[in-house]
């Protein structure tokens, strides 16, 4: 088991800065996500800790040990991507053999470990059969089965879940998270999926062009988001974002009027999240642009001359479109961000 350092890591390619400066300390046996839209870096982040990128600048370690220099098959860290890449013509259980034998891990021990990591995943009635007579699902649990068999000091996941439909997704997590807990091995995976790395994660990395914009747990990114991009990035609908002018204890925007900390001016920006405004009140005044009933929450977009504010309403809430309306903000959930984007009045 190990903790995995990065220190003033760069990774340029020619003159294009895929990396900047990223330091980040990932703890013995936690599950770290790092989240962020594409091309942030998170992949180069992670072929880094995987040894299969070379930093330009800066430090990995995992443990204590320094991987600068060490090949990708000298870390004792194990990958899953999604492409499964299961091989073919292979069984299921010669599959999940494969890292044994590159290991040299004795011959006696291996049936015994390939059948524990196939439980594990609830594949031991597929031992036998071929990757292509398997579900999406089952491949990509045998994937999984494959990582896990030889036990590695590091787990590195990249998308594991994205070839997958929802549902099975969703049960897939559940099976990560799990296999993680009671395997304790120290795991980094990509995704940019927010549900994915709100239900994984002990802890998030936000990353938007190569550079870590917040480390928090889930709770924190969303409760204490640092900046505008982390607000707008988390939460669905994400937070609603509005431009305005701090004044004298009060912000205001076109149809919006919010009290604010007296120690704010100038330009502004209000965040609210859409969970956060109810029905009738005196903070937002709009026109009704669009209702859309879910089953069991309503979505309302209000329009307003500068912009469209999403809420959440109750599952019987609706309006005509066009139709005035009042919404009231609840203010003990107001965010606020200066002009460069980072979250001020706390
Ligand atoms: P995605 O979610 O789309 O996989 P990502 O966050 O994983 O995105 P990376 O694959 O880490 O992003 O890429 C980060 C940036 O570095 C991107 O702009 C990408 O185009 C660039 N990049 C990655 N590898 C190379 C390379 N070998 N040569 C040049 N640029 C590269």
């Amino acid at each position: 088991m190990a903790s995995i350092l990065l220190k003033n890591v760069v990774k340029s390619f020619g003159t294009f800065v895929g990396v900047q400066d990223m330091n980040l300390d990932v703890v013995d046996e936690e599950f770290l996500v790092l989240l962020g839209p594409s091309g942030c870096g998170k992949t180069t982040t992670m072929r880094m800790i995987a040894g299969l990128e070379h930093p330009t600048e800066g430090e990995i370690r995992i443990g204590d040990a320094l991987m600068n220099d060490i090949d990708a098959r000298d870390r004792d860290v194990a990958m899953v991507f999604q492409g499964y890449a299961l091989y073919p013509n292979m069984s299921i259980y010669e599959n999940i053999r494969f890292p044994l034998r590159m290991r040299q891990v004795p011959k006696a021990k291996h049936d015994d470990l390939i059948r524990r990591a196939a439980e594990m995943v609830e594949l031991g009635p597929f031992l036998d059969r071929k990757p292509g007579a398997l579900s999406g699902g089952q491949r990509q649990r045998a994937a999984l089965a494959r990582a896990i068999v030889r036990q590695p000091q590091v787990f590195l996941m990249d998308e594991p879940l994205s070839n997958l439909d929802a549902k099975l997704r969703a049960s897939m997590r559940v099976q990560i998270k799990h296999m993680q807990r009671e395997l304790k091995v120290t795991t980094v995976y990509v995704t940019h999926d927010q549900i994915e790395a709100m239900t994984l994660a002990d802890r998030i990395v936000i990353m938007n062009k190569g550079v870590i914009q917040q480390i928090g747990t889930p709770d924190d990114i969303y409760s204490n988001p640092a900046n505008t991009f982390v607000a707008g990035f988390i939460g669905s609908p994400p937070m609603n974002l509005i431009a305005g002018t701090a004044q004298s204890g009060t912000f205001s925007s076109a149809g919006v009027r919010v009290p604010c900390p007296a120690n704010l001016s100038g330009n502004i920006t209000l965040g609210i999240r859409p969970e956060d405004c109810q029905i009738g009140g005196d903070n937002l005044q709009g026109q009704v642009y669009g209702v859309e009933p879910t089953g069991d929450i309503t979505y309302l977009t209000v329009r307003t001359a500068n912009k469209n504010i999403e809420i959440k309403a109750g599952r019987e809430f609706r309006a005509p479109i066009d139709s005035a309306i009042s919404v009231g903000f609840d203010t003990s959930r107001l965010y606020f961000f200066g002009e460069d984007g980072s979250r001020v009045g706390v």
